[in-house]
């Protein structure tokens, strides 16, 4: 068994062999790739490479794929009013938020907070259909985000459905499928996705890189993300980052071979994961494992009267990696607002816990997640009763 399980995949993945092959070789070659000479051309080949590779991902094509330092890039670059199409050149009026986005959708990209309405979701988690029909009804062209994939609770959203409603209403729909990518089928089109966002470390790339990904070529943005050079057809300037692109692509292509494998394997470990969590606290409450489709790798759950932040370091402190549900930025535990968005009561919020799997986790990471779950969960409890949930 080794000395520490890494069980905290929806914040980062591990970067892949081949991820790590492509880095190396990338950051080993000077050139930029926006230089005519033979340097600058083999860095420019990196980086297209990398593009039909992230594009395969998702069933795209290369020529629509924006490259960005950040799925938080990604999401600001899509949340913009001033986005055309061929036959709609009007600014955008409003935008609609699932009510459990990530806070890089949350912040609304350069919508005014005026011009940004949040969609309510079911008690199973996934957006309120009924709501999106009846909220963007009178809306002349609007913008809405609905994430795939949660990150906190796994829970997989009806993107789908939501699509064909928010093109009926003469809307355009964005895709944060950060979570989703390489764990379950996302491909663009079936999705209906009109813009799709990817974060390269989260499929086992480098930290650094992500994608903003058109459906069509003739949706177009009049602003760009980042001012200055022409890089990424002017929309991000700056020297792009070639060996985080070209590890993103390397592990885009892993991602999509192995990618029902990987499920299969996640799937399997997390069950026996949630089985024996429930062996050992039946009264847990495991968000979204009764009600429909999650992420093969997450599990979010909760028990009433264990505080997240000291369950987070006594795992810690028994060498296992995991996360409150609601882990932020600055290192503050919050209560979740997917949680509360979902009609969750405060202190099981405040109280979940956020496992995740991935394509290299183990048997021995399940054991010692649960060995030290039977230790800790009946020192946490000592202080549970009269704790009412
Ligand atoms: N969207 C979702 C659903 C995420 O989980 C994350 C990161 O946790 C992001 C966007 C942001 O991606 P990045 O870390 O590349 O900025």
């Amino acid at each position: 068994m080794s000395a520490r399980s890494y069980l905290d995949w929806n914040a980062t993945a591990p970067m892949r062999e081949e991820a790590k092959a492509a880095f190396t070789a990338a950051v080993s070659r000077v050139g930029n790739p926006s230089s005519v000479h033979a340097e600058g051309r083999a860095a420019r080949a990196l980086i297209e490479t990398a593009r039909e590779q992230v594009a395969a991902l998702v069933g795209a094509q290369p020529g629509n794929v924006v490259f960005t330092a950040s799925g938080t890039e990604a999401n600001m670059l899509a949340l913009m009013p001033a986005i055309e199409t061929a036959d709609e050149k009007r600014p955008r009026s409003r935008l609609f938020l699932s009510a459990i986005e990530h806070v890089s959708v949350r912040a609304g990209g350069r919508f005014p907070r005026e011009g940004i309405d949040e969609l309510p979701v079911c008690p199973d988690g996934r957006l309120d259909l009924a709501a999106l029909t009846a909220a963007i009804a009178n809306t002349p062209r609007p913008l809405v985000s609905l994430m795939f994939a949660n990150n906190e609770t796994g829970i997989v959203q009806p993107v789908a459905e939501a699509a064909a409603i928010v093109h009926a209403a003469g809307g355009l729909i964005h895709v944060d499928a950060v979570q989703a990518a390489g764990r379950i089928p996302c491909d663009i089109t079936a999705l209906g996705a009109d813009l799709l966002t990817l974060s390269a470390h989260k499929i086992g790339g480098a930290k650094g890189a992500g994608a903003l990904i058109r459906a069509r070529e003739d949706i177009h943005f009049p602003e760009p993300l980042v001012r200055g050079g022409s890089q990424e057809r002017g929309l991000r300037a700056g020297t792009e980052n070639v060996a985080g692109i070209a590890a993103f692509g390397a592990a885009a292509v892993a991602a999509r071979v192995g990618r029902d494998g990987e499920a299969a394997h996640m799937s399997r470990l997390r069950n026996e994961l949630e089985v024996g969590l429930l062996a050992v606290t039946p009264d847990a409450t495991v968000f979204g494992r009764e009600t429909g489709e999650r992420l093969p790798n997450t599990t979010l759950f909760a028990v009433a009267g264990i505080k997240a932040e000291t369950a987070v370091i006594a795992f810690d402190l028994e060498g296992v990696a995991v996360s409150s549900g609601a882990a932020c930025s600055s290192g503050k535990v919050q209560p979740s607002h997917v949680l509360a968005a979902m009609g969750v009561s405060a202190p099981l919020q405040r109280g979940a816990l956020r496992v995740s799997l991935g394509w290299n986790s183990t048997e021995a990471d399940v054991e010692k997640f649960l060995s030290a779950w039977r230790k800790l969960a009946s020192a946490l409890s000592k202080g549970r009763q009269g704790i009412a949930a």
